[in-house]
């Protein structure tokens, strides 16, 4: 399967890693939206939020517990915002689930 985040995943594409544990990893986002910018992804390929279901949501759950320690471990104790786009109108680029964690800032009100 051709999918970036599984090449970045196995160390195929190098990546500046935040996080790894069994079920995840973490990396910074190579085109920072934040002036911290990081992605969490399920070592599982799935295609994206619309996939969850009880068979992964385990894997879902996990990344939630783990954002905490990946927020402290970047230095965003001012708050900081995950976000996950879906498909086309959610204007999601890689099709492997991912969860972006942005902050360092002040991060604008908007969210569309
Ligand atoms: P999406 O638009 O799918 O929600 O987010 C995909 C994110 O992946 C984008 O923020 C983009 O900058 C990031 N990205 C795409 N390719 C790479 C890559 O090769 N390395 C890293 N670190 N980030 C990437
Ligand atoms: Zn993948």
């Amino acid at each position: 399967m051709d999918c970036i985040f599984c090449a970045i995943i196995n160390g195929e594409i190098p990546s500046s890693k935040v996080w790894e544990d069994e079920v995840c990893y973490s990396f910074l986002d190579i085109n920072p939206q934040a002036k911290v910018h990081a992605l969490v992804v399920p070592k599982e390929h799935i295609p994206s939020a619309d996939a969850i279901c009880e068979d992964n949501a385990a894997v879902v759950a996990h990344i939630f517990a783990v954002i905490p320690k990946i927020a402290e471990a970047l230095g965003l104790s001012g708050g900081y915002r995950v976000v996950t786009n879906i498909g086309e109108d959610g204007c999601q680029s890689v099709k492997h689930l991912h969860f972006h964690i942005l902050g360092g800032e002040k991060l604008s009100e908007n969210m569309a």
